[in-house]
């Protein structure tokens, strides 16, 4: 059984206890007492965790850096994988009401629409978190490029994760090009120029087309571009594996 030093030192234990003081500061509404305690101990505990503060004032997860945001939806993951979720612990009814005026999701995700990509649960992140926007296959429209824009503007988002995802119905029905009912042959012109670089392998189709719709996120979209240029936004491609529960960056 662990003894209270071995606790200290175990960075799953340091990395839990971050991030529920950060949201309980988040959720924590007006009391200065309680939000100056609460900011004393969160300084302490994101210095060891690598998290950037501005001449010692704790800043909300608007304000993370594009990296600590990738990383903070890398830790969310691997607990996800460890089956070791903290988003749970967190007060739902307080998150709630905390974000009812206003939002400040730290990152931004374009997943697919696949039922079996539950965007949230993957990366263990809760209410006002993560901004999400889903359409099979994970391509970029005007409209999807509109929502990442009012994410990052408006918002704030410091990263955006462009997510495909193992045995993705949509890049496979593309790359069998058969007749297929109502609408849905519209998703295919966005996939085709992957499976056109890829072949018919659906695991390489699907990651070329995650790098295809990030790289035309940074190019079609200059207010993107231009927070990309100054360091300010990441856009990144990822694939979530089926198996493992597992998200890897693509580069
Ligand atoms: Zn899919």
């Amino acid at each position: 059984m662990a003894n209270s030093s071995e606790l200290r030192n175990d960075p799953s234990t340091q990395d839990r206890k971050e991030r529920s003081l950060r949201k309980i500061t988040l959720a924590s509404g007006q009391d200065p007492s309680r939000r100056s305690f609460l900011q004393m101990a969160l300084t302490g505990l994101a210095t060891v965790a690598g998290i950037g503060f501005n001449g010692g004032q704790v800043l909300a997860q608007s304000q993370l850096t594009p990296d600590a945001a990738m990383q903070e939806l890398i830790d969310g993951n691997r607990r996800f994988m460890s089956g070791r979720l903290n988003s749970f612990d967190q007060d739902l009814a307080i998150l709630k009401q905390n974000t009812i005026e206003k939002q400040e999701p730290f990152a931004a995700v374009l997943s697919c629409a696949d039922s079996r990509v539950p965007v949230e649960l993957i990366f263990d992140q809760s209410i006002g978190h993560i901004f999400v926007t889903r359409v099979a296959g994970n391509f970029v429209t005007p409209e999807i490029i509109a929502s990442l824009e009012y994410g990052a503007v408006v918002l704030g988002t410091k990263a955006i994760v462009v997510m495909g995802h193992a045995g993705c119905g949509a890049v496979k029905a593309t790359i069998q090009a058969k007749p297929v009912p109502g609408q849905i042959s519209a998703l295919f012109q966005h996939i085709q120029p992957a499976v056109d670089q890829t072949g018919a392998n659906l695991e390489a189709a699907t990651k070329a087309n995650a790098k295809i719709q990030a790289a035309l996120l940074r190019e079609s979209s200059t207010v993107i571009a231009d927070l990309v240029k100054e360091s300010k936004l990441k856009v990144v491609a990822a694939y979530y594996d089926l198996t493992s529960g597992g998200v890897n960056i693509l580069n």
